[in-house]
Parts: structure tokens; C-alpha cells; sequence
């Protein structure tokens, strides 16, 4: 790392900012006091929650790149970035900060996550890329997924979801999780193949898929495979009782929890299901083709 960084810019989501002057004259005046130079600012639009901003940015020059917005904006702007070698720093977000909190960076101190972002090192993570019903692939950072999780997500409110963040999620799902499952068929790498029924599958990049919530703890982000779990409760207590296995760390073996770690994952479902991309809901889907991308994104990580 230069002592002082180069051109650098900020892709921000303006709707996600009440006060959005403001946050650009905290950035600024923790540049000044650190030498920096100030960002160029690229606003999000509903057109183009992030990608082109990010292409931009490239092309007049950034050394550095930093999506300010919700898990979205960072999947955007990460997709412009791909394979460009040059680095994305995270900032705090309001909800969410998925990727931020598998990567242990700060998620509440925009100046200490702006210092870490600036002066860090860069280390190169694994990306998702899916396929869904044969259509235009997309990528995820934290997790791809179908069923229960996706529900949750379809039916957040927007306003409640700002304010209480995962939890929003928790609370609209309790109707879901009464709900009965689906039948799925996964395979991984196209040859192990499991079929059941299940309330939902999740292939994850990472181990961390909501606030505080370790599903995968053995799933990193730069060992080259996707961590795939079906999970498949007979009744809500079967649910309650998985989740309660997840938080203790003790759910190998249960026999409603199945996990495969592989670099492709296709699942099919035998009717549309509700379909999510880092949180973000994409409609019913019935086919889901992952692939891991090895060390695809470059991304700003504690240590200089
Ligand atoms: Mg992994």
C-alpha cells in the first residue's frame, strides 16, 4: 500500500441516507485528518443499483472502490470490480454488512472502517455466480438460496427492514415456517445428488448468512467451494429446534440438516419457488445453477 492512496471513489445508494450531505462531509473531514484525498461520488439509481458506477469509477482511474448502501449495492458494485484486480473497501451500510461481518471489519464506525478500507491490505475472496431458469448469470457474496430465507426476504417490509434489520426478517417469517416444504433435488458437481423434501436451500460463499448468525462455520470465503445445507424440519419445532443446533454449533449429524461443500451446485425444485441473491429477492424460480468463481474480488481486510 502507497503511504497515501490514489483517486478512490464511493458508489452510494442516496435512498439509503436521510442524511446524505452529511455522511459525504464526515468522509471528507476523516480524509483531511488523515491525509487523504476525498473520494468522487457515484450515486446509485434504480436503473443501476451499482455495476456501472463501479465501471466508471474504474475507467477515471479509482484505486479503490467502496459501495455505501445496503448488501445490494455491495453485490453491484463487486460485480463491477470482477476480475479487475483493484479493490473494494467496505463501509458501513445501515442493515445488513453481510460480507463486512464474515471478513471480521467493523460494521458500525464509518471512520474505522474507511481507515481499514484506505490503509488495508488486499486479500482476494471467492465469488458466486448463479444461474437461474437458464437466464443471465448474477453473482452473490454471502449466499444464493430458495425457499424459507427468500420468503422471509419477499415479504420484509421495507420500512421494518430499515429500522430492525435481520430481525425484520425472523418476524415475517413465522407465517413461512408454518407452511409445508417443497421437493428439491441438489447435486454437487455434478455427481452426488441428494432428494428431498425441504423448507429451504441455501448455497453460501460464507459462513455468516444473517446478523450474528453462524450457519456455516466451517464455510470460508476463499477456499474455492460453495457451502450448500438443506434444511428440512418436520414442524416449526423442528425448525426452532435446528436453529437452536445452529446457534450451539452442534447440528452435525441432525437428520433434517444436509451440507455439501463443492465448486458447482444445481438444484431443482419441482414446483417455482421463492428465490433470493444476498437478501435480495428475485422471484420463484424452479432452477438454481452455482458455480464458484476462485479469488474473483479483490477486497480491503484489517492489516496493512
Ligand atoms: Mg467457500
Amino acid at each position: 500500500m502507497p503511504d497515501r492512496p490514489g483517486p478512490w471513489a464511493v458508489v452510494v445508494n442516496p435512498t439509503k441516507f436521510d442524511d446524505l450531505a452529511g455522511v459525504r462531509a464526515r468522509v471528507a473531514a476523516i480524509c483531511a485528518d488523515h491525509g487523504w484525498p476525498e473520494p468522487a461520488w457515484y450515486p446509485t439509481t434504480e436503473d443501476d443499483p451499482g455495476e456501472g458506477q463501479a465501471r466508471a469509477a474504474l475507467a477515471e482511474g479509482a484505486t479503490l472502490v467502496c459501495p455505501l448502501g445496503g448488501d445490494g449495492t455491495v453485490r453491484a458494485v463487486a460485480s463491477g470490480l470482477l476480475g479487475s484486480g483493484r479493490p473494494l473497501g467496505l463501509l458501513p451500510g445501515g442493515t445488513g454488512n453481510l460480507l463486512a461481518r464474515n471478513l471480521k471489519l467493523p460494521v458500525d464506525d464509518l471512520e474505522v472502517a474507511l481507515t481499514v478500507a484506505l490503509t488495508g491490505r488486499d486479500h482476494a475472496i471467492d465469488v458466486g455466480e448463479v444461474t437461474w431458469d437458464g437466464g443471465e448469470p448474477a453473482i452473490f457474496l454471502v449466499a444464493a438460496g430458495m425457499g424459507l430465507d427468500a420468503e422471509m426476504m419477499a415479504s420484509v417490509d421495507p420500512a421494518l427492514k430499515r429500522r430492525v434489520g435481520w430481525l425484520a426478517y425472523a418476524f415475517s417469517g413465522l407465517g413461512a415456517v408454518l407452511r409445508l416444504g417443497f421437493g428439491v433435488r441438489v447435486t454437487a458437481d455434478r455427481q452426488r445428488a441428494v432428494s428431498q423434501h425441504a423448507r429451504t436451500v441455501l448455497v453460501a460463499n460464507c459462513g455468516e448468512l444473517a446478523g450474528g448468525l453462524q450457519l456455516i462455520p466451517e464455510a470460508a470465503l476463499d477456499d474455492g467451494k460453495l457451502d450448500t445445507v438443506l434444511a428440512s424440519p418436520r414442524s416449526v419445532f423442528g425448525w426452532i429446534a435446528i436453529g437452536v443446533d445452529i446457534l450451539s454449533r452442534h447440528r452435525r449429524g441432525h437428520p433434517a440438516f444436509v451440507h455439501l461443500v463443492a465448486g458447482r451446485v444445481d438444484v431443482a425444485t419441482r414446483e417455482p419457488i421463492e428465490a433470493q441473491l444476498d437478501g435480495d429477492a428475485v422471484g420463484r424460480r424452479t432452477r438454481m445453477a452455482a458455480v464458484v468463481r476462485p479469488g474473483a474480488l479483490t477486497v480491503r481486510v484489517n492489516g496493512g
